[in-house]
């Protein structure tokens, strides 16, 4: 998507080899007519695919999903990150293992909310260790739903996400895939889809 790796060139801040900032227009302030077109952008990969639900985790997931989910007229869930008090009801649930916060924590999705008859769509901000999103989608498979594949914003190919995820069997799209970056540098693959 050519107008988000232009936005990403001059506004993202690359603190590391690794890591990647996009807090002034995605991640933080929110630049709401981006998301929107990307979240219509994020749903054309799986155009040919009747999508009933799109499914991220919180936080920085959900204005994507939310974008999915109104180009597609369908709801969408959010894993939340602990039980809370209040989610007394049956959950699924996927352990994680954070390497940016070097923890694991619990993904839990209300099983009232996801079951067999949906095809769901996941997605998120980013695609790099692949750990969340692996835990989507083993969520997505407890539930016996069926998982139309998953779609990211921004991928850093160099990092081993997209390979397990394939490895699962996923469908995997991004709309910017950095082959490379360091501090004041970043390469984009090239494709034609993006
Ligand atoms: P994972 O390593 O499980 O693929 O990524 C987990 C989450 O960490 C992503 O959904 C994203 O929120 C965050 N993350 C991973 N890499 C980056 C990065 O380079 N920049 C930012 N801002 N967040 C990242």
């Amino acid at each position: 998507m050519k107008r988000l790796k232009d936005r990403i060139r001059e506004e993202g801040l690359i603190l590391s080899d690794t890591v990647l900032k996009v807090d002034s227009f995605l991640n933080h302030q929110v630049d709401t007519e981006l998301v929107l077109e990307i979240g219509k952008e994020l749903v054309a990969r799986f155009a040919d695919k009747t999508i009933t639900k799109v499914l991220t985790i919180e936080a920085s997931g959900i204005q994507f999903a939310m974008a999915a989910g109104i180009a597609l007229k369908v709801p969408f869930v959010y894993a939340k990150k602990k039980k809370a008090v209040t989610q007394s009801e049956q959950v699924y649930s996927a352990s994680v293992h954070s390497f940016t916060k070097q923890e694991t924590y619990q993904v839990t999705v209300s099983k009232n909310y996801l079951g067999p008859g949906d095809k769901v769509l996941i997605v998120d901000d980013f695609l790099a260790t692949g750990a969340a999103l692996v835990g989507l989608v083993q969520i997505v498979r407890d539930s016996g739903a069926e998982l139309a594949g998953v779609s990211c914003v921004i991928e850093k190919g160099f990092q081993e996400g997209r390979g397990l995820l394939e490895q699962m069997n996923v469908s995997v799209e991004s709309l910017a895939t950095i082959s490379r970056m360091a501090p004041g540098e970043i390469d984009f693959e090239e494709s034609a889809k993006e």
